[in-house]
């Protein structure tokens, strides 16, 4: 990695990071407080919430401390579609200044709102970000997250400008010109999908850019879930620090949490977003430390507060304190998505399962993808992996020795015998933005 360049303990220090290092005691204190404001706010303006607590008998007054968050109600993303488009809005329009919304691919999409309050808090957040990835001003952002309905490009946009750095709005795609932009001038950063920067490696090859040895030192990365043999093949190809940022739409965007430089977890940005830990099945809170669903409430959010929003992503929350001294907890990095879960032939799948093995076995490249059918009522589960240009050119016997290597590892990491089908490198589709993993065609 190219550290040195870094001056970590300066670039950490910036004045938006301040409530990153908060006694506990007054973090807490501020929680709570900000906890009973943002029910009595979504009490008295959401219908819809009002009525979620006139069910179970209780009211705003009924918070006292911070154990009391599991006596309210869960929201879900069935909530938001339900409500399409505003009814989940605790502002009237004339307040709102942005709407973003989710590209639903059934039915109507998820819209959310922001007060210019809330803009500002986005952007504070995003700076707490950068900043903990040890970028400050003088710093070249480029920024290859969607612009438009999508809350990642503008998100990321305002953080990084109110930090001081510049910043390229490339948005998504053209891979060549995005490659040809990085060298030109001397880009710094890149904001992406771990997919697509792993698409920004293969092509920049093809034209002859080696990463090495561009300036480019960090890769923030998130949007989708992506896995440590991820990060080490990114960082080993490139020579960057990656990092993995995490947020939703439905909360704020990216932001709600994101790793400093020890790279012990993702830092939530707790004094705006309270998280809880639960039982996926049953919905009971866990103990730090424990894995389960991760939960969100806005501690601050105007337009639309968010309380208790299931995020579908499994996680645990880290016991004790990250050796940067920021008193905000951690969570561990997304590697799966209770929405992703697979079943078949009864065994729960996860497609970063599969990420992970391959990663682990050389001659293999990180794409793949996984083909679900059914022949006679029996699933069945390809990984179509691609391999090395070299192991190709290479004879047959190292190419059989692969195969077996892998179906080895599937086998044992899975619990299920799936086929292994060794393809060409580049011959699977590539991505643009999110990696399309699965093709599952058991239903037709
Ligand atoms: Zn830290």
């Amino acid at each position: 990695m190219k550290n040195s360049v870094l001056e970590a303990s300066v670039a950490e220090r910036h004045p938006a990071s301040a409530p990153d290092y908060m006694p506990v005691a007054e973090l807490r204190e501020l929680q709570v407080e900000r906890l009973r404001g943002v029910v009595a706010r979504a009490w008295r303006e959401v219908k819809h919430f009002r009525a979620r607590l006139e069910e179970r008998g209780i009211t705003p007054e009924d918070l006292h401390s911070l154990d009391d968050v599991a006596k309210l109600p869960f929201t879900v993303k069935s909530d938001l579609r339900d409500t399409y488009p505003f009814g989940l809005f605790a502002s009237p329009m004339k307040d709102v200044v942005r709407l973003h919304a989710s590209s639903g691919t059934t039915g109507k999409p998820i819209v959310v709102a922001y007060t210019k309050e809330d803009v500002e808090v986005w952007t504070s957040v995003l700076v707490r970000c950068f900043a903990g990835c040890g970028l400050h001003r003088g710093d070249i952002i480029q920024n290859a997250y969607g612009y438009g309905l999508f809350t990642g490009g503008l998100g990321a946009h305002y953080g990084a400008e109110a930090l001081g750095a510049a910043v390229v709005p490339t948005s998504g795609g053209n891979a060549d010109r995005q490659i040809m932009l990085m060298k030109d001038f001397g880009v710094t950063a890149i904001c992406c999908t771990p997919t697509y920067f792993l698409h920004l490696i293969d092509r920049a090859a093809e034209l002859g850019v080696d990463f090495k040895e561009l300036p480019l030192r960090a890769g923030v990365f998130g949007a989708e879930p992506w896995t440590e043999s991820m990060r080490r093949h990114i960082e080993n190809s490139s020579r960057i620090e990656a990092f993995d940022i995490y947020g939703l739409s439905e909360i704020i965007g990216p932001g709600v949490a994101c790793e400093c430089r020890r790279h012990q977890g993702l830092h939530i940005f707790e004094d705006h977003f309270y998280p809880e830990i639960v039982d996926p099945a049953t919905g009971e809170p866990l103990p730090d430390g424990s894995e389960g669903e991760l939960v969100l409430t806005t501690l601050s959010k105007q337009a639309m507060p968010m309380i208790r929003y299931r995020t579908r992503d499994i996680t645990l929350l880290l016991p004790g304190t990250c050796e940067c001294r920021r008193t905000i907890r951690r969570m561990g990095r997304i590697g799966r998505r209770s929405d992703d879960m697979l079943i078949i032939r009864g065994v729960n799948v996860f497609p970063s399962q599969v990420e992970a093995a391959l990663l682990e076995i050389e001659g293999t490249l990180p794409n793949y993808q996984i083909i679900l059918t059914r022949e006679q009522g029996l699933d069945q589960m390809e990984v179509q992996v691609e391999v090395t240009p070299h192991m190709f050119n290479d004879k047959i016997g190292a190419l059989q020795g692969l195969h077996a290597k892998l179906q080895g590892a599937l086998d044992h990491v899975l619990g299920i015998r799936v086929k292994v089908a060794l393809v060409e490198a580049h011959s699977l589709a590539r991505s643009e933005g999110k990696a399309k993993r699965v093709i599952d065609r058991r239903a037709q």
